[in-house]
């Protein structure tokens, strides 16, 4: 089905002041998102936030039921983070890993859970490889079984990274990684609210997110996923008061990925989660998705038709993040033109993305990234501002 996209634009205030193409970032909130935000830290200052906290009990914890829903999942497999980053550490620190012990990797980790792999390394004494790819840039399933052996004791994936379009098969390096029994953590943070997101399909033991991106949600939300099974074998590196049952003795993890639940929270940016999972939810994100790869293909082919512009993504299938470089031109002053412009985008910074950009020896990357509500018009302004810049080169040169 397709979507309303004056209806969309009409929820997006922010469409009126700027071309918003950071999505990958963090998008454009909806009105509803902005409204269940603000009125909750109204009614904090005005009847006491423990007391707001008890009579919004219902919408704190939809952002958990919410996010279940979408990733079609249990609620208690699902805990709250303040970002994706700290959901993977948390995830990381509560399995058990020693010395000899092998974890595989995808290239395309992002720089903080890269870090993570190899902070997990320095602590723990395991093995970090990061797995080969085809020309494609994608870690190839068959590959990857040659490669597991007793001694591998996590293998973990980003779905789609932030850095390129491409798309991971992580379904089908699910199925191969599920053969050995071996713990499969995928990174979603790109991907929720994006692409369909199904972790009964994935197939995986561990999944992470943030609000902010794709779900268009606050800032300073993230969430784990942790498969029931799963989640009973992990102890968390730190618990709280709502993660344990304390009986005067002794104590006990809650079932779950409860378990990593403590107790303070932000509360509003938490309810406005809720209501950035509802609203997607609304929409369809199979709806939404389709969109965006229409959008995305559309951008992709007019880049990659004006001179002086490569469009760096890889993959087999490609979502709705675009890179490029433009030839004689540094991405930082490319995007301050842009935003000078009134059209926001990004730079990808080879810490941002370490492994692959190093390898490729890329040091930056402009990233234009889409969303549903953004407009073909939108992004005809995006390619006639970088076509003004490399046609100046290019006269130029010839002068
Ligand atoms: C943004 C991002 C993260 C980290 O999310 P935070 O919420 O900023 O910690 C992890 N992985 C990928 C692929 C990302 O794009």
């Amino acid at each position: 089905m397709s979507i309303n996209v004056m209806r969309a634009r009409a929820d997006t205030p922010g469409v009126n002041h700027v071309a918003h193409l950071n999505n990958a970032g963090a998008s454009l909130a909806p009105k509803p998102v902005v409204q269940a935000v603000m009125s909750h830290l109204r009614l904090e200052s005005e009847v006491g936030p423990y007391e707001a906290a008890e009579l919004a009990r219902v919408a704190l914890e939809r952002g958990r039921s919410a996010v279940a829903e979408l990733i079609n999942c249990h609620t208690d497999e699902i805990a709250m983070f303040e970002s994706a980053t700290r959901a993977w550490g948390a995830a990381l620190a509560s399995i058990p890993l020693g010395p000899g012990d092998r974890v595989l990797i995808s290239p395309m980790e992002y720089g903080s859970s890269y870090l993570g792999f190899l902070h997990l390394a320095r602590r723990t004494g395991c093995r970090v490889e990061v797995l080969p790819t085809d020309a494609d840039g994608l870690v190839d399933a068959d590959d990857l079984r040659d490669r597991i052996d007793e001694r591998v004791k996590l293998v973990a994936m980003t779905h789609v990274p932030m850095h390129d379009g491409l798309i991971y098969p992580v379904a089908a390096i699910g199925r191969t990684v599920r053969e050995s029994g071996i713990p499969y953590l995928v990174d979603a943070s790109q991907s929720v609210g994006q692409l369909p997101v199904d972790v009964r399909e994935i197939d995986c033991d561990v999944l992470v997110g943030c609000g902010r991106k794709f779900l268009r949600g606050p800032r300073g939300t993230g969430f784990l996923y942790a498969r029931r099974e799963f989640a009973e074998q992990l102890l968390p590196g730190s618990v709280g008061l709502d993660g344990v049952a304390w009986d005067g003795v002794g104590y006990r993890l809650a079932p779950g990925a409860r378990r990593f639940d403590t107790w303070e929270t932000n509360c509003a940016s938490r309810i406005g989660l809720g209501v950035a999972v509802d609203y997607a939810l609304s929409w369809g994100v199979e709806n939404t998705w389709r969109r965006i790869q229409v959008l995305a293909a559309g951008l992709r082919r007019d880049l990659a038709a004006i001179p002086g512009i490569t469009v760096e993504d890889r993959g087999r299938e490609r979502y709705g993040t675009v890179a490029l470089t433009v030839h004689g031109h540094a991405a930082e002053l490319v995007r301050a033109q842009l935003q000078r412009a009134g059209i926001n985008t990004w730079v990808c910074l080879s810490n941002a993305a370490c492994v692959d950009m190093q390898r490729r020896g890329i040091s930056s990357l402009l990233r234009v990234s889409v969303h549903y509500y953004n407009s073909v018009e939108e992004l005809t302004r995006v390619c006639d501002v970088l076509e003004s810049l490399t046609v100046g080169t290019a006269m130029r040169a010839v002068s």
